[in-house]
């Protein structure tokens, strides 16, 4: 399995609109984050998680030609908001594209993408089809399990996907999610910058500290602020963390 980091940073980008904190960047491409998404390939399957601001470019940057299924994780507009750009792949493929995330996302999807659902869809408008996930299912090649956990009072989904599991704006993970993570060769975890402590983010030292709990061999953070440099970061971490960065590929059995 093929699992490409489509996007590292938090809902702003960095460097943001306007330049804010782009002083920080000194040049290194590691530390240009766009919005947080992933591509997951096999023989069978490409599927991504999360469709955001960027996915156009994303799509393009990664030589993405073909979508077959989308999992999001929850309703903010980093991580919805590029969902119009599946049209293409709905064009190419001739197809309806299966998203598959909560119930409280797909109402909060429904009623923000109006155009694409209901008697009043626009003609030529995305085709996607959203089914509420509660329990592990069988997509093609792939075993996916949804990780429900806490982005402050946001539900969200987190996806373990074979050996890896993505979880994205997290500030708690429940015990229950904890024994379906565990286990797991590969974790993808947020942590939006070293301090101060947030209230609907975990922190780099907080997901640091999670890492370690569930015995992970190897956890890629993600979700970033423009005030987190890579390089220095990664000195700073211990060796089974690492911070993820835009167009970083795995392989993962
Ligand atoms: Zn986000
Ligand atoms: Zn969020």
């Amino acid at each position: 399995m093929k699992f490409t980091f489509l996007g590292t940073g938090t809902s702003m980008g960095v460097p943001t609109a306007g330049g804010f904190g782009s002083e920080r960047l000194k040049g290194d491409p590691r530390d240009e984050r766009w919005r947080c998404s992933a591509w997951i390939e096999t023989e069978q399957s490409s599927i991504v998680i999360d469709t955001g601001p960027e996915f156009r470019l994303q799509t393009l940057r990664a030589g993405i030609t073909r979508v077959d299924a989308v999992l999001i994780t929850h309703e903010h507009m980093d991580h919805i908001s590029g969902l119009d750009d599946l049209r293409p792949f709905c064009y190419k493929q001739k197809q309806t594209i299966p998203v598959y995330t909560s119930q409280t996302c797909k109402e909060s999807i429904k009623r923000r993408f109006e155009y694409m659902f209901g008697p009043d869809r626009y003609p030529g408008a995305t085709s996607v089809e959203l089914n509420v996930i509660e329990d592990s299912f069988q997509f093609q090649d792939l075993r996916i399990t949804p990780l429900p956990a806490n982005h402050g009072k946001v539900d969200v989904l987190g996806f373990r996907v074979g050996n890896i599991s993505y979880l994205t704006d997290v500030k708690e993970i429940p015990e229950s999610t904890e024994k379906l993570i565990k286990g797991s060769e590969v974790m993808v975890l947020s942590g939006l910058r070293w301090k101060p402590e947030h209230p609907t983010h975990m922190t780099i030292p907080e997901a640091v500290e999670k890492a370690t709990k569930l015995e992970i061999p190897r956890t890629y953070l993600i979700h970033m602020n423009s005030r987190v440099n890579h390089k220095q970061s990664n000195q700073r971490l211990p060796e089974h963390v690492r911070l993820a960065y835009d167009q970083l590929i795995l392989e993962v059995d």
